[in-house]
């Protein structure tokens, strides 16, 4: 990140001699100079490094004189079997956007400007040390112009890995299915006409290809959305600047910092209501994701495009990895998009968009991948090298060295070979790039996720040794992982799915735990619920089962299902055939959002939950009764009592998440008086909403709790390998 040559200017400045370089062990510095021109450099290193820099820990050691008669920037030294930092991708920086900007510069216009303090990184390198060679920039040899600046110190360019230009550098080109149909500049000017014109684009960005069209035009979006077969799941949204953003959505200082950011994720926001943004972009949802430009080539997409934001979706069928390589485009693409906006710049690994949102004044990461993997968690201990699967939804894997946890990038659904492909894929790379030699494989209790199977495996052939975790244990140990938390914590996890240590299916818990073990102190009563895998796309499924364990024998959105179906499931429900008994927090969200005639069938996880905190009206403060007999949390008077209030959904709604923060509430509270511990870690997918997340967390505060929360890493089960790691660790340990 531009740390040498700052280095060396800083040494110049002092006049200090000696070098600087980058090793396996960090970034290494001699230098040579009278004690108080020495102070001083040390006075101001420690006080102003580069805005990139982030340095966990300055050594310092006393030297005899050298023979050293100038300061000098070496080379790198990699030690075999060393660890070096990988470096994420970055957001183009405020000098390469002015000279992208500057017709007087050479760069000017060019989609591939870069420079040491942005650009791409992990998304092209191939191996290690981080050098040209070792990326795809290898297929651009450099013209004397930026080779220059690549061996000048006092350069913005010095040893700027994937530095180019128009003579040199990567380029772009426009084409249909057919043939091209321009190239450089000519392409993006097209590519803007087209996407003006209502078309759908494919372009190939940083670390894999969007589908874009235009996200006010209504048909644009509606046509994409019925290529894609993805139904309702949003779609995420580049706007061309701040203003624009501004004008479809409410941001806040803190949301402002994230847009704008060197990571550049897309941002959760709040919709403005009656905003320009086509309705299909993300029915049923009052949030928006949106990001801003953050390569030359986005950036020159929206100069005079005459469009305010642009549709930017993964370009994938329905869950399938997003499309990356160039030979894909025409089995993969061409269905998808009319226009292909394409560069030879190779992907080596393929990163999707993070996606993040603001709570309390901070940035929660929702899906971490571009701009964020494979930088480290530092866990503030030292832990033994493991590798944990994760789970089988939003999958990510994590390796562990030293006192790092090293996250992969979003790898996906674990439902089919591609994704299973990305996953070894992944882990052999970076397996590769940290040298890491896992002693340990943890992996999920549950006995069908494919990475289990994967553990299976590594254990009868690598000889490792496998470590089962349960779900929601990994998901608390990933909270406090993330947040140093060591001893003992009470752990609510709410979630859609987990597999308990009984064989049923958890997912309302309140634990006692710690990375060693844990004690289940509380769940949500058991429900039995017919055809489990089909009761997740189908809540009136669900809601028919919670109804009848209620009491309640006519519920009124049975009306919108055929007698033939409730029957089905009635007789499975009463004979016990396919049934599965569950204290999950999201089926209990699915049962009550089908009650309210809300959603009865889904199309994409999560539908329901989120279009019922969607309604929830504001203002709204008490919740229904409920009950907390023993270890059993009850809601079977809050389900009559929601049913009982069907002329006012939104009221409802709101009433239904206060009673589940209060339960949760209760519960901790008892948990403290019995165990004497006041420290809470929230954790799990189901809080992803903001509703429950606020409430929750304030009246657990109010009542004297501390309250950890995620940030870094998400509380659904794209945090789980972190948990994973943490517990496999504490029990190699013993
Ligand atoms: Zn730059
Ligand atoms: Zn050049
Ligand atoms: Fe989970």
């Amino acid at each position: 990140m531009g740390f040498r040559p700052w280095v060396h200017t800083l040494a110049h400045r002092f006049e200090l001699n000696g070098y600087v370089l980058n090793s396996t062990l960090g970034v290494e510095l001699e230098i040579e100079g009278s004690d108080t021109q020495v102070a001083a450099f040390l006075t101001e290193f420690r006080a102003h490094p580069p805005e990139l820099a982030q340095m966990d820990e300055i050594l310092e050691e006393e030297l005899p004189p050298g023979e050293a008669r100038e300061f000098v920037i070496r080379s790198s030294r990699v030690e075999a079997g060393e660890f070096v930092l990988v470096p994420p991708d970055i957001a183009i920086c405020p000098a390469c956007l002015a000279d992208l900007r500057d017709p007087s510069n050479r760069r000017f216009a060019y989609p591939f400007t870069n420079c040491t303090n942005c650009g791409p990184r992990y998304s092209i390198l191939r191996d290690i040390p981080y050098d040209r060679p070792q990326t795809t920039m290898v297929e651009f040899p450099m013209c004397a112009e930026c080779a220059a600046e690549y061996h000048d110190p006092a350069d913005r360019r010095f040893h700027a890995q994937p530095n180019a230009c128009p003579a040199c550098g990567p380029w772009v080109e426009f084409r249909d299915r057919a043939q091209r149909l321009a190239e450089r500049q000519e392409a993006i000017a097209l590519a803007r006409a087209m996407l003006r014109a209502g078309k759908i684009l494919a372009i190939k960005g940083l670390g894999g290809f969007h589908l874009a069209c235009n996200a006010t035009d209504d048909a644009a979006v509606r046509l994409l959305r019925e290529r894609k077969r993805r139904s309702d799941k949003p779609f995420a949204l580049m706007a061309a600047n701040l203003a624009a953003i501004e004008a479809f959505c409410e941001v806040d200082g803190a949301a402002r910092r994230a847009l704008q950011g060197i990571r550049r994720p897309v941002v959760l926001l709040p919709a403005r209501p009656d905003c320009a943004i086509s309705t299909a972009v993300a029915p049923g949802n009052r949030t928006l994701g949106v990001m801003l430009p953050y390569t030359p080539m986005h950036h020159l997409l929206f100069e005079d495009g005459g469009f305010q934001a642009l549709v930017m979706t993964s370009a994938n069928l329905s869950e399938e990895p997003i499309v990356y390589r160039d030979e894909e485009v025409a089995d993969r693409l061409y269905p998808l998009a009319d226009y292909f906006l394409l560069h030879n710049r190779k992907i080596h690994t393929r990163v999707d968009d993070s996606v993040v949102r603001i709570f309390e004044g901070r940035e929660r990461s929702i899906r971490r991948a571009r701009g964020y993997a494979p930088h480290p968690i530092d866990l503030g201990m030292p832990v033994e090298q493991i590798l944990a699967c994760g789970g089988e939804l939003k999958n990510t894997l994590c390796l562990t060295r030293g006192h790092y946890a090293l996250l992969s990038q979003h790898i996906g659904d674990m439902e089919n070979m591609e994704t299973l492909a990305l996953w070894q894929e992944t882990l052999a790379h970076m397996q590769r790039f940290f040298r890491i030699r896992p002693r340990a494989v943890a992996h999920d209790l549950h006995p069908h996720y494919l990475t289990t199977r994967l553990a299976l495996e590594m254990e009868a052939t690598d000889g490792l040794e496998r470590i089962g975790v349960q779900h929601h244990h990994a998901h608390i140990a990933s909270c406090m992982a993330e947040n140093r938390v060591r001893g003992k914590v009470i752990g609510v996890a709410m979630d859609g799915t987990g597999y308990g240590t009984d064989g049923k299916i958890w997912g309302g818990e309140i634990l006692v735990c710690d990375y060693a073990g844990f004690e289940r102190m509380a769940h949500f009563r058991y429900v039995a619920l017919a055809g489990a895998d089909a009761a997740v796309r189908q809540p009136w499924r669900i809601a028919l089962a919670y109804a009848r364990d209620a009491g309640l024998d006519h519920p009124a959105f049975l009306s919108a299902v055929s007698a033939r179906q409730r029957q089905v499931v009635e007789t499975m429900l009463d004979r016990g055939i396919n049934t599965v008994e569950t204290s999950s927090c999201g089926r209990l969200f699915d049962a009550v959002s089908a009650l309210l005639g809300l959603r009865l069938e889904t199309n994409y996880e999560g539908q329901a939950a989120i279009e019922l905190e969607a309604i929830a009206a504001p203002g709204i403060e008490d919740p229904y009764p409920f009950d907390l007999d023993g270890a059993a949390i009850d809601f079977r008077e809050t389900i009559r009592r929601v049913a009982a209030d069907l002329e006012q959904p939104a009221v409802a709604a709101a009433r239904f998440h206060n009673t589940v923060a209060a339960a949760i509430a209760e519960s901790c509270r008892r948990t403290w008086r019995d165990t004497g511990l006041n420290r809470v870690c929230l954790s799990g997918g189901t809080f992803q909403n903001l509703y429950l997340l606020r409430r929750t967390a304030q009246s657990l505060s109010d009542d004297g709790f501390t309250v950890f929360l995620h940030s870094h890493v998400p509380p659904n089960d794209g945090g789980l390998c972190l948990g994973q790691a943490m517990i496999a660790h504490a029990k190699l340990s013993y």
